[in-house]
């Protein structure tokens, strides 16, 4: 089948290149002319395991191709994909302008019977106003459908190349059978394809993600009250995660969620709730929590340095959102590292992959190392900020050998409380009591 996909970041390169895997003729169109150079000339432009090598197979194989050129990149498509962004607007709902600026340049592209897929995290209504902006240009032979989609970065490729479910929203038998036939390698394991109407599809993705940010920040709040009551998260993280009903993911309590989806999702949900007079309580409440989560090592570091940070060096170590991706938005690390800063201190960072990412957006607001222990030199403390496999087992001579003191301040919990003990460090982490 040939399929376009516009909009070539997270998403779009994934679920183009993946599609291209399957044997499909891929174009992927962007308007960031020097992504589509790079990405032409056979370079990666994000971090996605296993990603480089299904990219350079398809590209070599001719499957896969990159264009900023729209008219072109829909040349005998059957399926166009929207992957393109949906910040949150001023007033935290979803930012349309991206995707109904594309349905509008479709609209005087169109020519013959083509399917328009949401793949955009879009709130409940948007699959109608893409229907909208293309049939006003006066054209008839489409069908708008919205395919939310669940991947994960850090595992997006696996995520993608055997989904738990596919949800397809549309109510056109035409458009359902393309997308069954599309689909069909990628659930070939026996995992559904659940089609519905458009609006509970998009309204699936916004569910699921909110759920899921909920489940984290009631963990988080679980580890506060650990703290004040003298109780070890981890113990009832166990207690609690072995009831099927409850379930032992995303249990896990740390600095709070980021990245690009959960912050933005959960607030335009909220926003699609007050629009029709509802007050979506619990998810006001998340993010209250969230957005103080990030912040939650903060008062332990000044009370550890009674009350003065100015002056102090900080080695700080993870700067993506999460593990195995290079995606800095909306990431803890960054929000720490402000209030450091402000409050007169210096930092030294490093991370195995968002470094460059960091420096684009941050500068010479921090030093960066160029390895885990280089960035200890001269610290008074150590900081952890996202869980990279790579610090999970460090070597603790080095760590007692670089930084000034003995001081680790754990926002993801990567250490055993009674070992750090035993080696001598001033150890806080998450919900747990401290080692002293
Ligand atoms: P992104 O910012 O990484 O990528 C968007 C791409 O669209 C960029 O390359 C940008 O240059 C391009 N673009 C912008 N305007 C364009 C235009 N007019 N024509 C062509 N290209 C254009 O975003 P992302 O993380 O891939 O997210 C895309 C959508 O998918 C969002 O709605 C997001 O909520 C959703 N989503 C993201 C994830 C994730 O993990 N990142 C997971 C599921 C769903």
């Amino acid at each position: 089948m040939k399929i376009t996909v516009v909009g070539t970041g997270y998403v779009g390169l994934v679920t183009g290149t993946c599609f291209a895997e399957t044997g499909n003729n891929v174009t992927c169109v962007d308007i960031d002319a020097n992504k589509v150079k790079k990405l032409s000339s056979g370079q990666i432009t994000i971090y996605e395991p296993g990603l480089e090598k299904l990219f350079e197979r398809n590209q070599k194989e001719g499957r896969l191709h990159f264009t900023t050129d729209l008219a072109e990149g829909i040349k005998d498509a059957r399926i166009i994909f929207l992957a393109l962004p949906t910040p949150p607007g001023e007033d935290g709902s979803a930012d349309l302008s991206y995707i109904l600026g594309v349905a509008d340049q479709l609209g005087k592209l169109l020519t013959d019977y083509k399917v328009i897929v949401d793949k955009s995290t879009v709130p409940v209504g948007t699959a109608d106003k893409v229907h909208a902006a293309i049939a006003k240009h006066g054209v008839t032979d489409f069908d708008v459908v919205s395919n939310p989609e669940f991947l994960r970065e850090g595992v997006a490729v696996e995520d993608f190349m055997k989904p738990d479910r596919v949800v397809i929203g549309t109510t056109s038998e035409r458009a359902q059978k393309i997308m069954n036939e599309l689909y069909a390698p990628f659930v070939r394991q026996g995992n559904p394809i659940l089609f519905m109407d458009e609006k509970s599809a998009e309204l699936t993705k916004y569910a699921a993600n909110s759920f899921l940010a909920t489940k984290i920040t009631f963990m988080n709040e679980i580890a506060i009250l650990c703290e004040k009551l003298g109780a070890d998260v981890d113990m009832v993280r166990r207690g609690i995660g072995s009831d099927d009903r409850i379930g032992k993911r995303f249990l896990f309590p740390g600095i709070g969620y980021g990245g690009s989806c959960f912050p933005k999702d959960v607030q335009a949900l909220v926003k699609s709730s007050e629009e029709v007079n509802y007050n979506f309580r619990i998810l006001n409440a998340v993010t209250d929590v969230n957005e103080k989560q990030k912040l939650f090592l903060l008062p332990k570091i000044e009370a550890y340095f009674s009350n003065n940070l100015k002056g102090k060096h900080f080695a700080l170590w993870g700067l993506a959102f999460k593990p195995n991706t290079d995606d800095i938005r909306e990431a803890p690390a960054l929000y720490i590292i402000d209030a450091l800063v402000a409050a007169g201190a210096t930092v030294t960072v490093f991370d195995p992959e968002a470094m460059e990412n960091v420096k684009r957006v941050i500068g010479d607001k921090v030093k960066y190392a160029d390895h885990q222990y280089e960035c200890l030199q001269g610290a008074n403390a150590l900081i952890i900020a996202t869980e990279w496999s790579v610090f999970r087992t460090p070597d603790f001579d080095a760590i007692t050998g670089t930084l000034q003191h003995k001081v680790i301040f754990d926002g993801r919990n990567l250490f055993d409380v009674k070992r750090m003990q035993e080696l001598g460090f001033h150890y806080e982490s998450v919900g747990r009591q401290a080692a002293t």
